[in-house]
This record gives structure tokens, sequence and C-alpha cells, in this order.
């Protein structure tokens, strides 16, 4: 490579290089040939250059045949070395869309530096191929502009991370990725010990139980760019390993860890994209999000908030509303839709109506009732008729204006009523364009609950980790009323997208032990299970808690883009498999019989004999 390195990049040349004699390396973005003269956009990380062979460059007018040979041989992707002098672009043909628009480089030699095979997609920033020829093929499909961009991004952000930590007195230390297995909420990875027949370990679902005894052992502030490892059933966007900044501090409350992670999304959004972000992000109660949105998720890039339907129930003549009204713990909720977005009016439809009422239903709502505000400013349609006589009161109680539809789910269970008008909120936000992706939007969700009923297994669990601490009033009552108990617990939701979630710890062994037996741990297998943690906990352990923002759905977001594989450079399919390396795959026999291991599987070659 010392015949032809490059001198600048693909990115680099300005008006300001004109008749500079120059070399770039890169690969053939596109070529075109106009009547004896070819022009190949030479493409690198760092941008496009516009390269020309023209015969006006030489003497005579004439290509040197060799060169005329190779122009003739290139095709998109070949990698190459160019050389030749900067000269300005015809007027015509200056592209102000391009940093390098106003240039080209004419080009006097041309080094073939590989071939490519035929492209099994084209490179472009907008692709049309299949997820999973892109995930084949990965390398090609990070070869475009959109994909290296991300993943600058991706850099960048990681970078202002380290930055503010390090500058704001933290450690970034290692914690092991072969661990035991330790319940975490998910399901583990294991892998299998060579040396230990029968035994494994376990890849860490978050540096958790490492991150507190750090606290123990006096690293009051500790951070780690994470590998995260779960084994979850295929859903939504999810990935078996995923990146979190995982935090730890000791002697702290939860407004340090607040005002910790409001600072440093502030410094990384201003490093990365030059946003400056409110200083203090929203806060909600757990209970004022589910009233208000329906979900401990709100997108509040857009309003529209769920309001109490009941106070006209009674007057009403709608029997199914009273009846969940007189069911203790019903409730009646409704969600006023505008008519006009902008200068735009919306009519919503008898079919666009039954959509929404069919994405409550997926929410387990029995029915959604409607009616629209005429021009008059009275109720029309639906269940209008039902509230003829309170129609003023109502409108005006709900601030409803003409041309607006008025969406209500009744539910004997409140929680009900409100996740199902919730989910037809968030359906509103995505159909009628108010998720602004140049938005963001955070907001601290805080007081969550500490554990949540699990109906299949007839037991509580642990709603986030059993490490969080109850908040003391209920310390009293955690066994006798667990569902009541709210935790130290705080999430912080970005645009829609439980971005971190995290708590203040429990160091108090006897504590722990108590949260350890109410999700369901007898106490000898809690002491088998996690008899290291409570024991280090023995010693002296200090106040501590933490935090863990996730790192591919931030960088997800800042990147306008609504699935985490858009910015990870090699990640699974959604069926957790490598399409590049194909994996996961068999192993040899040989490689079984090390492990101590025999396949219990008919349809696989990977039986030990
Ligand atoms: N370990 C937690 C998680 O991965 C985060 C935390 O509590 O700090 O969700």
């Amino acid at each position: 490579m010392e015949e032809m390195r490059r001198t600048v990049n693909c990115g680099d040349l300005r008006k300001a290089d004109l008749g500079k004699k120059v070399i770039l390396n890169g690969w053939v973005n596109r070529k075109r040939d106009h009547g004896g003269i070819s022009f190949i956009n030479l493409r690198d990380r760092y941008g496009i250059t516009q390269t020309v062979v023209d015969p006006e460059v030489f003497p005579q007018g004439t290509i040197p045949a060799e060169l005329v040979q190779v122009t003739a041989e290139l095709r998109n992707e070949f990698c190459l070395a160019v050389e030749g002098k900067v000269r300005p672009r015809p007027d015509t043909m200056v592209n102000p869309e391009m940093p390098t628009g106003e240039i080209e480089v004419a080009v006097e030699k041309i080094l073939i530096l590989n071939r490519s095979k035929e492209l099994p997609f084209q490179i472009e920033d907008e692709t049309s191929a299949r997820e999973e020829l892109r995930l084949k093929y990965r390398y090609l499909d990070l070869r475009s502009a959109a994909m290296q961009k991300r993943i600058k991004l991706r850099n960048d952000v990681v970078f202002a991370i380290r930055e503010y930590m390090t500058d704001k007195g933290f450690y970034e230390i290692e914690t092991p990725t072969f661990i035991r297995s330790t319940p975490e909420g998910a399901r583990d990875y294991l892998v299998p010990s060579r040396l230990y027949p029968g035994k494994f370990y376990a890849l860490p679902q978050s540096p958790q139980i490492y991150k507190q005894i750090l606290m123990v052992s006096g690293f009051d502030k500790y951070f780690q760019i994470a590998r995260c490892y779960r084994d979850e059933d295929a859903r939504g966007d999810r990935q078996p390993e995923f990146t979190q900044l995982d935090i730890e501090m000791s002697f702290v409350s939860r407004e340090d860890v607040l005002s910790l992670i409001e600072g440093l999304f502030g410094h990384v959004f201003r490093k990365t994209v030059n946003c400056e972000l409110p200083p203090k992000f929203k806060r909600l109660s757990y209970e004022e999000a589910m009233e208000t949105y329906g979900t401990d998720k709100p997108d509040l890039r857009f309003d529209m908030q769920l309001k109490d339907f009941s106070p006209w129930v009674a007057a009403g003549e709608f029997q199914a509303f009273k009846d969940a009204l007189a069911t203790p713990g019903g409730g009646v909720k409704v969600l006023v839709v505008p008519g006009k977005i902008g200068d735009k009016t919306i009519e919503y439809s008898r079919k666009q109506i039954e959509e929404l009422e069919a994405q409550a239903k997926i929410y387990k709502a029995r029915g959604m009732a409607w009616m629209k505000v005429g021009q008059t400013g009275v109720p029309e349609g639906g269940v209008s008729k039902f509230f003829s006589s309170q129609a003023a009161v109502i409108i005006s109680g709900l601030g409803a204006k003409p041309g607006d539809l008025i969406l209500i789910v009744a539910d004997s269970k409140r929680r009900i009523a409100n996740t199902a008008l919730g989910a037809v909120r968030s359906k509103l936000g995505r159909d009628l364009g108010l998720c602004d992706p140049a938005k963001f939007e955070f907001v601290w969700i805080l007081d969550l609950p500490l554990f949540e009923f699990n109906e299949e297994k007839n037991q509580w669990e642990a709603a986030h980790h059993m490490f969080s601490y109850p908040q003391e009033q209920y310390h009293a009552t955690l066994e006798t009323d667990p569902g009541a108990v709210k935790g130290d617990l705080y999430d912080l939701v970005f645009n829609g997208f439980e971005l971190a979630s995290g708590s203040i710890r429990i160091h108090d062994p006897e504590l722990q032990k108590r949260i350890f037996n109410i999700v369901g741990y007898d106490p000898a297998e809690a002491e088998a299970k996690f008899g290291f943690l409570t024991e280090a906990f023995k010693y002296g352990a200090p106040p501590h808690g933490g935090i863990a923002p996730g790192i591919d759905r931030l960088v997800m977001i800042m990147a306008g883009q609504t699935s985490i594989k858009e910015v990870i450079a090699f990640p699974k399919n959604s069926f957790a498999e490598g399409l590049m390396d194909d994996c996961p795959n068999t192993v040899g026999p040989e490689q079984l019989k090390e492990l101590h291991l025999i396949i219990d599987e008919p349809s696989g070659n990977n039986q030990v004999k």
C-alpha cells in the first residue's frame, strides 16, 4: 500500500484545494460514462468525491490505453486508489448538496486495490433491500452513508458519556462476563464449563450484583459501557445482547441519581447533536402517568391526555358506563382527539374508529364508545344520544371543539380503561404524525410499584429487580400488602420508550431477605443463590443506588430510527440468529464431549455417540 496511499480523504476537498495533486482511496459509489468521459464517484467514511477520467487532461487529448482499460473494468464497490488534480466543476455541475460539490478530481492514474463481486443489493441510504439480505451482507450494508453516520453517532455518544462520567469522578470498571446464574427477570444464556462437568457459567443479564458489590468495596462512583445478555423470546425490537450505560453510586438519594442523568444527557446531546435539553426533565408519578396517558412510557411529544368521564355517567343513560362504575375499582376514561391539527382538518371515518376500537381491544377493552362534536358544538353520532341532556357540560368539561372525536372506554377495572385508551392514544400519535422524530421529550416516571403479581405463577414478582428499596412507609406492610408497596424506583422515558430504569438499593441484609421471601425464595434457596450478596452486605455496605440507560435505544431515537438494529453494527435478526456468520450453529462431537454435553434433540446432528 506504499505506492498509492491516500493523501486526502473523500470528504476533504473544497474550492481552496484547486490545483492540488491528490491521491484518494475508496470505493466506487457510482460510475457514469458520458461520451468519452467517465465520472467515478469515490466514497469512503468521510464522504464522496467526484473523479473524472477526461481526455482533456492528457497530451493530445487522449486517455492513455492502460487507463482506458482500467476505467472500463470498474464496477460499483471496486476498491481503488485514484491519483489526479483538483479542478473546479463546470458551473452547471456544481452540487450544493455535497460538501465536495464544487470540485472534482481530474484522474491521471487509477490502481484497482480490489475487485468486487456483483452486489446482492445496491448501497444506498434509503435501501429497499430486505432485512435478511442487509444482515447477511452486513459489511456492505454498513458501507452506506446512512449506516456510517449512525455508527459515528454511536461512537460520539459513547465518547461523550465517558467524558462526562470521568469528569464527574466516576471510575469505569469492568465486571465479568462469566458469572454465576442468578435470576434477574429474564432467562440466562449459559456457558458450559469444560473443567467442571455439569456446571455452567451464565452471561450477565446486567452487572447488577457486581456493581452493588463494588459499592461495598468503596468505589463510590462506578460506570461501565456494559454488554448485557437476555435469552428472551422474539418480541418487538429485542436483541439477545445489548449495551447499557451501567451506573452505581454510594451515599446518594434518588435526587442525586436523577440530576446526574439530567446533566449527563444535557452534555451528550449538546456534544453530539448540538441540541440543548432542559436542565431538569419533567416528572410524573407512576399513577399520574397511568391516569393521564394510560401507560408508564408516555410519549410527551404530543399532548392528548386521558380524562375522567365518570362525572357524567350517572345522569346519562348508557348502562355499560354505569355498570363499570358500579364495580369497585371500575373506571370510565375519555380521550378527545383533535379534529384539526395545525391548519389540517381531519375527518374520522367509521372504519378509522373501528380500527381504533380494535387497538383498544388488544389491550383488553370490551369495546370503545365514541361521539363527534358537530359544527354547532353539539355531540353527534355514537353514544351521544345517551348524553343529550348534558351535551353542553360534557363539551365544555372536556374542552372539546367542533370537529373533535370523543373516545370513551369503560371497564370494571380502571387499569384496563386506562391502558386501552393509552394504546389508542399512542396509535393516534403515530397515525396523525404527531411523533416528530426531531423532537426529544424526556420524562421521569417515579414511585413505581415494587412488586407485580404474576397470574400464571400465582406469585408476586419484583417489578424491576429484587434489589430495589421499598419506600420507608411500606416497610411494615411489605408482606401483608405487597401490591400497595411503592419502590424507590425511577424510569426515564424518552419519546415513549423506556430508556433507563434504576433504583435506590436495599443495603440491609435483613430487608433483602424479606424481599427474597416475598418473591418466592425460601431462605435456603435465597442463601444458595444470593448468599454472596447478603454476606457482602454484612460488612458495612453503604447506602447506594443506580440506573442503567440503554445505549442502543438512546442512539436509535437520537438517529430518528425505530429499530435498534439500525444503530448496532452486527445485530441478530428478530429470531436471535446471526445471518452473516450463521449462528447459533452446531459444533462437532469432540467439542461437545469436552464440554460433557449430550444433545437431546432428535433432529440435531450434535449427538455424542
Ligand atoms: N440492572 C438494571 C437493569 O438492567 C438497572 C439498574 O437497576 O441499575 O435494568
